[in-house]
Formats: structure tokens, C-alpha cells, sequence
């Protein structure tokens, strides 16, 4: 993608300072959803790196995760695997507690999501910490499944979300 269409893209991410938590800038991509042009560079540009990798699930972060996830599955012709918040899933699963700053978290998968060898790629909207991809790669090798990659639209280069996820290659559009 050429510089002029990643600075258009970078434009409609909006920074909405203090929510959901003072101190914390959220990154609203939801004018980025919202326009065909920026949607379709931006899922193009997710699925690009893997159009020959193979991939056999596409796991979609909660909640935006989802929204780019299933895109690229589709485009990948890939399965499409939601890693989600507790109680959400209905079946038997797998969980995962890391912790954040303040207090933790827990991510669950269905137990059957992956068959073994699965290849699979996350996406996500934002690598911040990398807790949650960590926590995400952690439940899909426990699975069974192979996590090849990682596609996200936003990378915060002032956290540490690549000492996070070891040497996991890691792909991402826009870095802030
Ligand atoms: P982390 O585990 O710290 O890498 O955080 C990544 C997850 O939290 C992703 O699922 C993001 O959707 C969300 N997230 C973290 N920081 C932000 C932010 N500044 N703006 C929007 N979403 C964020």
C-alpha cells in the first residue's frame, strides 16, 4: 500500500482520549469500518502476506478482532475461530488467564475449534501490551493447532507487544 493510502487510513482511526479508563487514548477504528474503500485496502492488505501460507483457521479477537477476522477468512478460504471473553462460548473450552496492568483476564476458545495440525492465523485491530495475543497463542497450541502468523491493523511501538509473542511473525499496517 502506497504511504498516501496508509496516511488516509491512519486518518480514519480516531483517538478518543480517557475512555474506556483515564489515561488510556482508544483507538476508535470504527470510521475505518465504516468506509468501502478503507475496509477493502485494509482487509486486502491483512490477507495479503498469507495468500499462500496455507491457513487453514482464522482466529478473530473480541470484539473488533471478529470484524477483520472474518474478511480475511473468507478471502483465505479459511475457517473463522472466535477467541472470546468467558461464558460467551457455549460449549466445552479451553480458558486462558493473563494479567493486565490492573486485575486480569480470560480468553476461551470451544475445545473443538482446531483439528490437529491446524495452520492459523490471529488478527486483531490493535498489538498494545500483546498480552491478549499472547494469551490467544498460548490456547490455540494448546488445541493442538500451529499459530503461523499474526495480522493486525495497528501496532503501539511505544508497548511491548513484541517482546510478548516471542519470534511469532507478526504483520501489521499502521504503526503509532
Ligand atoms: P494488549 O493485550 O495490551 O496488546 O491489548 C490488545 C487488545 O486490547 C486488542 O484486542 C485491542 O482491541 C485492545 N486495545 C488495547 N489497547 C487499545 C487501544 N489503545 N485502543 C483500542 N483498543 C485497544
Amino acid at each position: 500500500m502506497s504511504p498516501e493510502d496508509l496516511a488516509r487510513l491512519a486518518d480514519l482511526i480516531v483517538d478518543v482520549p480517557d475512555w474506556p479508563t483515564p489515561g488510556v487514548v482508544f483507538k476508535d477504528i470504527t470510521p475505518l469500518l465504516g468506509s468501502p474503500d478503507a475496509l477493502r485496502q485494509v482487509v486486502d492488505a491483512l490477507t495479503e502476506p498469507y495468500l499462500e501460507a496455507d491457513i487453514d483457521k482464522v482466529v478473530g479477537i473480541e470484539a473488533r478482532g471478529f470484524l477483520l477476522a472474518a474478511p480475511v477468512a473468507y478471502h483465505l478460504d479459511a475457517g473463522l475461530v472466535p477467541v472470546r471473553k468467558p461464558d460467551k462460548l457455549p460449549r466445552a473450552v479451553h480458558t486462558r488467564s493473563y494479567d493486565l496492568e490492573y486485575g486480569s483476564n480470560t480468553l476461551a476458545v470451544h475445545a473443538d475449534a482446531f483439528s490437529p495440525g491446524d495452520r492459523v492465523l490471529i488478527v486483531d485491530d490493535v498489538l498494545a501490551t500483546g498480552g491478549t495475543a499472547a494469551a490467544t497463542v498460548t490456547l490455540i497450541e494448546q488445541a493442538g493447532a500451529t499459530v503461523v502468523g499474526m495480522a493486525a491493523l495497528m501496532e503501539l511501538s511505544f508497548l511491548p507487544w513484541r517482546a510478548a509473542l516471542a519470534d511469532l511473525p507478526v504483520t501489521t499496517l499502521i504503526t503509532i
